[in-house]
């Protein structure tokens, strides 16, 4: 990656360099990795019987799971044509459940993302949505990265110009370790095309955020 001049940050996807082959190897690197800081920690994983395993468990969660959209490649959204006489015009809105981990301190993400469009020439499944958000989400990141992270990635998948990520998260970090501040709530929003400069199209998604927060809040 470095030859190539790929960046390879936390928050960065690098699966054009990861061959499926290669992710057992990886995981079998880290597990030794974190043998060896559960050492430092001088905690006893031979005896211990919570803590045998572990090292590898935290390997298998950092590569298959918690940072999982670095090395995957992106979901497939398989797009719809919508170009018909009666296509739909209006505002698709869609509240996708996230769970991320900060780059500072590895610490949970909890949160929610509303995705809004205009609907475009074509069209992407409902749940495309939050599989494209999520696999975003399962990186080390800063939330607000992860929104331009998403938008962007919503923009390529629908071919929307008119899009708008609104991020609602709770920080591990900020609740567990430093400020322990427990009803903490960070909200980040990235707006684009007429989300950014028309106003009745941007009170319109957030009214529409309202309307989802009523009916099932988080
Ligand atoms: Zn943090």
């Amino acid at each position: 990656m470095k030859a190539d001049n790929k960046r390879f940050w936390a928050g960065d996807n690098i699966a054009d360099y990861i061959a499926p082959s290669d992710k057992e190897h990886l995981i079998e690197e880290a597990t030794k990795a974190f043998e060896q800081v559960l050492d430092t920690l001088l905690i006893d994983r031979e005896t211990d019987p919570n803590s045998k395993g572990t090292a590898r468990r935290l390997a298998k969660m950092y590569f298959n799971e918690i940072m999982a959209g670095r090395y995957d490649p992106r979901p497939d959204a398989t797009s719809f044509p919508n170009d018909s006489e009666d296509r739909y015009e209006g505002m698709l809105v869609v509240r996708s459940e996230l769970r991320s981990m900060c780059s500072h301190h590895h610490q949970p993400v909890v949160g929610v993302a509303y995705i809004g469009i205009i609907a475009a020439q074509h069209l992407i499944g409902l749940s495309k949505y939050t599989r494209i958000a999520q696999w975003c989400a399962r990186r080390g990141t800063l939330q607000e990265e992860l929104a331009n992270d998403i938008a962007r990635e919503i923009e390529k998948a629908t071919g929307a110009k008119d899009l708008g990520v609104y991020i609602q998260a709770v920080h591990g970090c900020c609740e567990n370790r430093g400020i322990m501040a427990h009803s903490s709530l960070t909200q980040t929003t990235v707006l684009k095309g007429a989300f950014k400069v028309d106003a009745g199209t941007k009170k319109e998604f957030f009214d529409n955020i309202k309307l989802q927060q009523e009916f099932a809040p988080r």
